[in-house]
């Protein structure tokens, strides 16, 4: 691991009366997984859309590989390296599962496309339904689609909401191990996940969200025993 690849200084973003993120600071070391973890509400999904452009921050700034790429729009931010799911998944439902990949190849010609999504699609053992209209997916087909889309363009960090939300547990243990794969490739991660065993096992590095504020940071073991992050999922 070395300097920080990604970096979020006081990010500020309100919806009308709501402080949705009221400045968290933190750094995701390269080469790393950090999880990011904290109530329903508490702004990880927004976070993730702010750090990819999705959503215009109100304050703060994020700096990928040295530079600032908030105000970016979100394609400008994929194509310099950052990939991403979606909490509640958008796929095209009446597109096929390649389909589906193609439709984020951004700069990556046709035949090169072609070969990265089959390249996914086999990774994940998707093969069988690699002509299926992703509407016909079981949830987890549709979970490990949407997890190999946020790797078409070949990222250099990926985030990743809820990855393994609601999948069996044998599922969950092949996201596991894909996330690793990431890893060993060099790819940082930034997870949001609920599940304790999938985050305490995975990750390198914890930040813990609660109303828009970071209440902590550190390696998994300590923030599992955290008095700020017990009061934070059992206190209310
Ligand atoms: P988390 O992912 O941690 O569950 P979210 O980032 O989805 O939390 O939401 C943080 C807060 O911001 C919640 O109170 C949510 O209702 C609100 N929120 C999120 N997106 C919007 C939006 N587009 N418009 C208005 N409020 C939103
Ligand atoms: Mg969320």
């Amino acid at each position: 691991m070395s300097g920080p690849i990604l970096e979020v200084r006081d990010v500020r973003k309100r919806f009308g009366g709501l402080e949705a993120l009221a400045g968290p600071s933190f750094d995701v070391p390269e080469g790393a997984i950090v999880g990011l973890i904290g109530p329903n509400g508490s702004g990880k999904s927004t976070l993730f859309d702010c750090i990819t452009g999705t959503q215009r921050l109100d304050g703060g700034e994020v700096r990928f590989a040295g530079r600032r790429i908030s105000g970016l729009a979100p394609y400008q931010i994929a194509r310099r390296g950052v990939g991403r799911t979606f909490q509640l998944g958008r796929l095209f439902g009446r597109l096929s599962v390649l389909e589906n990949l193609l439709a984020v190849r951004g700069p990556l010609e046709g035949r090169r496309a072609e070969a990265r999504a089959h390249e996914l699609i086999e990774l994940v053992g998707l093969t069988r339904v690699t002509h299926e209209l992703a509407a016909n997916l079981s949830y987890g087909q549709s979970k490990l689609l949407e997890f190999i889309r946020a790797l078409m363009l070949d990222p250099i960090l990926v985030l990743l909401d809820e990855p393994a939300a609601g999948v069996n547990p044998t599922l969950l243990e092949r996201i596991v191990g894909y996330v690793r794969g990431l890893r060993d490739r060099g790819v940082t991660v930034l997870v949001v996940e609920h599940n304790m065993g999938f985050i305490m096992g995975l990750c390198d590095q914890v930040v813990v969200l609660d109303h828009g504020e970071k209440i902590a940071e550190g390696p998994p073991q300590e923030i599992r025993e955290d008095e700020r992050v017990i009061e934070a999922y059992f206190g209310r």
